[in-house]
């Protein structure tokens, strides 16, 4: 067979395998392989679609957010959508990135936020005048699951904000590992299905049916977006906002878990060098990390990069390398 039919072979063999890992991983919550092992089906597309361009469709996991909201689910249609991150695996990916950045903004200082990638699931709040009215799924980064219910259980999440404002706040939902353990250890006892990891064990138990359930499940949040207006502010909240950073800060103001772990950096160097520690910090921390993600800072600098149908052009998730976590209690291997 030619190369060319070669190739379109496997891409479909690949798009097929990866919507099927996508499946069990998004709606099941029960990964079939781990993270790495989709990383790299991922990677392969990737590369195989960028030698030939012709094969690739609008319809390609590489194209799209993954993850089709359940029909267990009231949805809900962001006003925004709820994107994913473009990956780096290497300092050359992380090179690339911030090479494309500079060239798409010639002439122009950049600084970037480095924060932690935290290995949960993508959730979205809305408030009205101060008061927590409807949480969300990312889904399919269009359309999420109504899952205000069981949010509303989580301890950390404000349900009335200290300034009477209008705004969506959005971050990551996770279980600290701690959790993780506990409930593994009742699920054992109980004869039933341990949870992968604790990622899947936090979006197992936000997309309940039964709020008690999460309730039971000890969930976490951390914040690290605000939806803002086209004049760079929120109905009610200061602003307009120059920075992310500025965001992350007033956030913290509000009373949302925000974390710490972070820093505007000036340089690369100085992007590699909270990378190394990230490395370093991740085994201490109670929760799980997979990554970090570089952002631009500036904000209208974000708005003049853009996005694509899958990812903003102004960040990157900067993965760590693949190693049998702690928390993690199995790779399975399967055949397909
Ligand atoms: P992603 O998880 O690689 O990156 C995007 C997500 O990062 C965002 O949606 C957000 O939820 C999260 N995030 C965490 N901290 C953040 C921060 N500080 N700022 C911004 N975002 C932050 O991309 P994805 O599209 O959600 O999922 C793809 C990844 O999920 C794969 O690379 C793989 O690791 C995993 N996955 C695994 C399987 C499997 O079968 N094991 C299947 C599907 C996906």
């Amino acid at each position: 067979m030619s190369d060319q039919g070669d190739a379109a072979r496997r891409i479909e063999e690949l798009r097929a395998l990866i919507r099927r890992y996508d499946y069990h991983y998004y709606v099941l919550d029960d990964p079939l392989v781990d993270d790495a092992e989709y990383d790299r089906c991922m990677r392969e597309l990737v590369e195989l679609e960028a030698r030939h361009p012709e094969l690739v469709t609008p319809d390609s996991p590489t194209q799209r957010v993954s993850g089709a909201p359940s029909e267990a689910f009231a949805k809900v249609i962001h006003r925004e959508p709820m994107l994913s991150l473009a990956n780096a695996f290497s300092e050359g990916d992380v090179r690339e990135f911030d090479r494309r950045v500079r060239a798409a903004l010639p002439g122009e200082d950049v600084e970037y936020v480095c924060e932690l990638k935290i290995d949960g699931l993508a959730i979205s709040l809305r408030y009205e005048n101060g008061e927590f009215v409807q949480g969300a799924t990312r889904g399919d980064g269009e359309l999420g699951e109504d899952i205000t219910r069981n949010l509303r259980t989580i301890r950390v999440l404000p349900l009335r904000l200290p300034e009477r404002v209008s705004v969506e706040v959005r971050g990551e939902a996770y279980m600290p590992k701690k959790v993780f353990l506990r409930v593994n250890r009742e699920r054992d006892e109980a004869g039933e299905q341990a949870f992968a990891n604790p990622r899947n064990a936090a979006a197992g138990s936000l997309r309940q049916l039964d709020p008690r359930v999460t309730a039971r499940r000890g969930l976490s949040l951390w914040m690290y977006a605000a939806v803002l207006g086209p004049d760079g502010t929120v109905p009610g909240g200061p602003g307009p906002f120059r920075t992310h950073e500025e965001i992350l800060k007033w956030l913290d103001t509000l009373g949302f878990p925000v974390n710490p772990h972070r820093r505007v950096c000036r340089n690369l160097e100085e992007v590699f060098q909270f990378l190394n520690e990230g490395d370093r910090l991740r085994n201490t921390l109670p929760y799980d990390i997979d990554g970090m993600v570089i952002k631009v800072n500036n904000l209208d600098q974000q708005n003049r990069l853009g996005a694509t149908a899958k990812s903003p052009r102004w960040a990157m998730a900067y993965k760590f390398a693949p190693e049998q976590a702690e928390t993690r209690l199995l790779t399975i291997e399967v055949s397909v």
